[in-house]
């Protein structure tokens, strides 16, 4: 890989890794559960239609729902039996809910007695993308109900055509992952990295974007030699940029990488910048090229007490537990959704959904109370978009809505280095988006400026 170095940002944390016990470890499917509950709406469009009967036997591919009004077919990860409708929670926060909320409530189909999971089930007639329109190609996105596979969910057509109308000229491909422990989409892109590139061009040419870049960490140029070669052969540019927290965050990565700062509180769209992460163009690979629906995803298990991590190859709607269970972690303990850093707890009953990229068993967290704020200024000094963070927590106790709304409270992030530098202890990523929250709900509507 042509290592073409790129200017980095002021702030942000060079954090412990944490990866080394999956970083090597390749993708492998889970042995057969019991159930899974299958979500029939993971982006909360509404609308739900349900295809199946209780007692019907479906076959791996087959429709099992259609939500958004027949917006977003889902299908049978694998073959079974309808055992039921009911409904199932998926891990994460969808826009507009509280921040303390960490899972919603969506339709589901449960299906027991599976088939061996992988089989050679149903596929489509793959897509000749290279020729096809850039309209064909969204509507054969929406027909595989592929997502963006960020927390919330987006219908990846939406998405794309929401960019297309912003008018959007530059595609970047985020395989940076750089929160501590997680490693799917870097096994990904060492193992099917010209999976990920034909992706990238597939969504480039729906987008119509000038600059397609595939950026990656620094430290790991040498995994990625097959995928680069592949990016050449296509044009498509490889950025080996530096590793530092939280260049991954959208918004950070597209300063880097064009030069280009989104408003506060705005995504990288309002640039003219589209980022799309690997586990989405891996489900695009699944569905555009091989034909089959993207009702899996790689999950790494990993962290204290998980004796059998890995890189997992996971229907969707199979139970948390019952992954943590095949992986050897143990039943109860501090378990985060998806990174340490941004993550979020993890409810006893989830199922895993497309935004699922890790489930974590993390050190119990430091019970003590916090003390009083020394005005040592590291919140700041540390945070990507130089929030005055200790100012915003003095407002976060007085309420003061309309002077955070000065200081650009919907500028964060949410990446949580804040909290983790704060010697004392203060919640204050917490306390910063909440701020931020309703500085938005008190005024014009904007976009959240997150995944
Ligand atoms: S890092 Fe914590 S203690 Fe230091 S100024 Fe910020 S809030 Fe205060
Ligand atoms: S969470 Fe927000 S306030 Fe805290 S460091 Fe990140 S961007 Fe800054």
């Amino acid at each position: 890989m042509r290592r073409q170095r790129f200017g980095t940002f002021v702030g942000g944390l060079d954090l412990p890794d944490e990866k080394h016990a999956t970083l090597n470890q390749d993708i492998e499917p889970i042995p057969i559960p019991e159930a899974l509950h299958v979500p029939a709406d993971p982006c909360l469009l509404g609308g739900v239609t349900v295809l199946v009967r209780p007692g019907q036997r479906v076959a791996d591919g087959d429709r099992l729902a259609v939500a958004g009004g027949g917006q977003m077919p889902i299908y049978a990860p694998t073959g079974g039996v309808v055992a039921g409708v009911g409904r199932c929670r998926l891990a994460g926060r969808p826009h507009g809910t509280d921040l303390d909320t960490y899972a919603y409530e969506c339709p589901s189909v449960e299906l027991t007695d599976l088939t061996p999971l992988e089989d050679a089930g149903r596929a489509e007639a793959p897509l000749p993308w290279q020729d096809a329109a850039p309209e064909g190609i969204l509507d054969h996105l929406a027909a595989g109900g592929l997502t963006t596979c960020t927390c919330p969910p987006e219908p990846l057509a939406s998405w794309c055509r929401r960019h297309r109308r912003a008018g959007v000229d530059v595609l970047i491909i985020n395989g940076l992952e750089n929160e501590p422990y997680l490693t799917c989409e870097h096994r990904l892109m060492a193992t099917r990295g010209e999976s990920i590139v034909t992706a990238a061009a597939v969504v480039a040419r729906a987008l119509g974007v000038g600059r397609t870049a595939l950026a990656v960490d620094a430290r790991r140029i040498d995994r990625y030699r097959a995928m680069a070669l592949a990016a050449e052969r296509r044009g498509i540019q490889s950025l080996a940029v530096e590793h530092k927290y939280p260049m991954g965050n959208p918004t950070m990565l597209t300063a880097v990488v064009t030069g280009r700062i989104p408003p506060p509180g705005r995504s990288p769209m309002h640039v003219g910048v589209a980022v799309l992460n690997v586990a989405a163009c891996a489900a695009v690979h699944r569905w555009v090229v091989t034909g089959r629906p993207p009702t899996w995803r790689v999950v790494t298990v990993s962290g204290v007490n998980v004796r059998r991590g890995g890189n997992r190859l996971v229907p969707m709607g199979l139970a948390a537990s019952d992954l943590l269970a095949a992986c050897g972690a143990p039943v109860e303990g501090n378990f985060c959704h998806g990174g340490p850093m941004t993550g979020t707890a993890l409810p006893d009953d989830a199922v895993v959904g497309p935004a699922t990229s890790a489930l974590l068993s993390l050190p119990a967290a430091d019970e003590r109370s916090a003390t009083a704020c020394i005005r040592c200024g590291w919140c700041t000094d540390h945070c990507p978009v130089r929030l005055d963070v200790a100012s915003l927590n003095d407002m976060y106790e007085l309420g003061d809505l309309e002077r955070a709304r000065r200081y650009e409270v919907t500028a964060c992030l949410g990446c949580g280095v804040c909290s983790y530098v704060c010697p004392a202890r203060w919640p204050l990523t917490h306390r910063v988006r909440t701020l931020a929250a309703l500085v938005r709900r008190d005024g014009p509507a904007e976009e959240y400026a997150g995944d």
